[in-house]
């Protein structure tokens, strides 16, 4: 963390400043703090400072299973080490911002493992970033010597920042899993300043039959994250192989290929993948379908109604990515 970051934390039990109280281990050069702690100056509590990140929970609480598995799929989704843009497409298709926001402060609740921070910072703009998970530990590494990037661990519920600093706020591919979904966004609003813009997506619960992901949940949902991911581990890899040998039988094959639910054996070839590197995709797409505690559809209607009821304006709402996007102001 860097020194001068302090500033914009406040205390979740008193609402007081936070100092620094202690550093037993700092990066002179830089001014990073990459062992310590923040002490309030009002109630006293601290805030422990580990492997450069400020910790507010003392736990992962419901997101372990993210924590787990952006720390093992650290690069997967990552366009610099990928060498594609398949995150640079959905962040912009999503937020409609320009690639330069130079003097802007832009807040990341739920960063997983770094793939819009990259992009966030691409713009010039400030950028302050959170996960409740141990995931924050892998944006870090994957965006670590940013001198425009604060990072901490955080509960999207207890956000230890200052009201009404931040000109743009984004939450991507998060709220889904939050326990009350309503709430988690309703939390975000206080941290835009007035005409600030908040983006978020959300899946969309669907009036027809559920994707299959449902089906198959309440039968892994006892296993550990671990023990899940061995599974797949085992299972997919020789599915893939499966699948691409019966889609070279002519003229049946891709029919009867499709029996196996794994997705597509081909990607498109912008993606850059490898066969080896298609089948760690797989199996994280699988862990992450099946492996989150909370996973929680939304209404369009609904979520047309959060904004409105939080007095955001130029709301817009539409299909994407990752389900339903929506965007919105404070007003001035
Ligand atoms: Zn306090």
């Amino acid at each position: 963390m860097h020194k001068l970051a302090v500033e914009m934390f406040l205390c979740l039990k008193c609402g007081s400043d936070l100092r620094i109280a202690a550093t037993t281990s700092e990066n002179a050069r830089t001014n990073e703090i990459t062992e310590g702690s923040l002490v309030c100056s009002g109630c006293r509590t601290t805030v422990p400072i580990v492997r450069d990140i400020p910790r507010f929970v003392p736990s992962e609480s419901y997101a372990s299973s993210f924590g787990f598995q952006w720390n093992r799929f650290d690069r997967i989704q990552i366009d610099k080490f990928m060498h594609n843009d398949l995150s640079r497409d959905r962040f912009y298709k999503t937020t409609s911002w320009p690639t330069r926001l130079e003097g802007q402060r832009i807040l990341e609740a739920g960063c997983g493992a770094g793939r819009f921070t990259q992009l966030a910072l691409e713009t010039g703009a400030e950028v302050v970033s959170f996960d409740l998970s141990s995931a924050v530990d892998a944006a870090w590494r994957n965006n670590g010597g940013a001198q425009k990037l604060t990072a901490f661990q955080a509960s999207i519920y207890e956000i230890p920042l200052r009201h009404g600093t931040f000109d743009k706020v984004f939450c991507m591919g998060v709220l889904q899993h939050c326990p009350d979904v309503a709430a988690a966004f309703r939390s975000l609003l206080p941290f835009l300043r007035p005409g600030g813009e908040i983006v978020i997506d959300v899946y969309e619960k669907s009036n027809g039959l559920p994707p299959l992901k449902y089906l198959a949940r309440p039968f892994v949902k006892h296993l550990k994250t671990e023990s899940l991911y061995n599974l797949l581990q085992w299972t997919i890899p020789p599915a893939f192989e499966v699948k691409k040998a019966i889609h070279r039988l002519p003229a049946v094959g891709p029919h009867l290929g499709s029996l196996i639910p794994i997705g597509p054996i081909s990607h498109a070839p912008r993606l850059n993948y490898t066969d080896a590197e298609l089948k760690q995709v797989k199996i994280l797409s699988a862990l992450d379908m099946l492996s989150p505690v909370h996973d929680h559809p939304q209404r369009m209607d609904d979520v047309q109604k959060w904004f409105e009821e939080a007095g955001l304006v130029e709301i817009e709402l539409k299909r994407g990515y990752n389900g339903i996007n929506a965007k919105g102001k404070r007003p001035n």
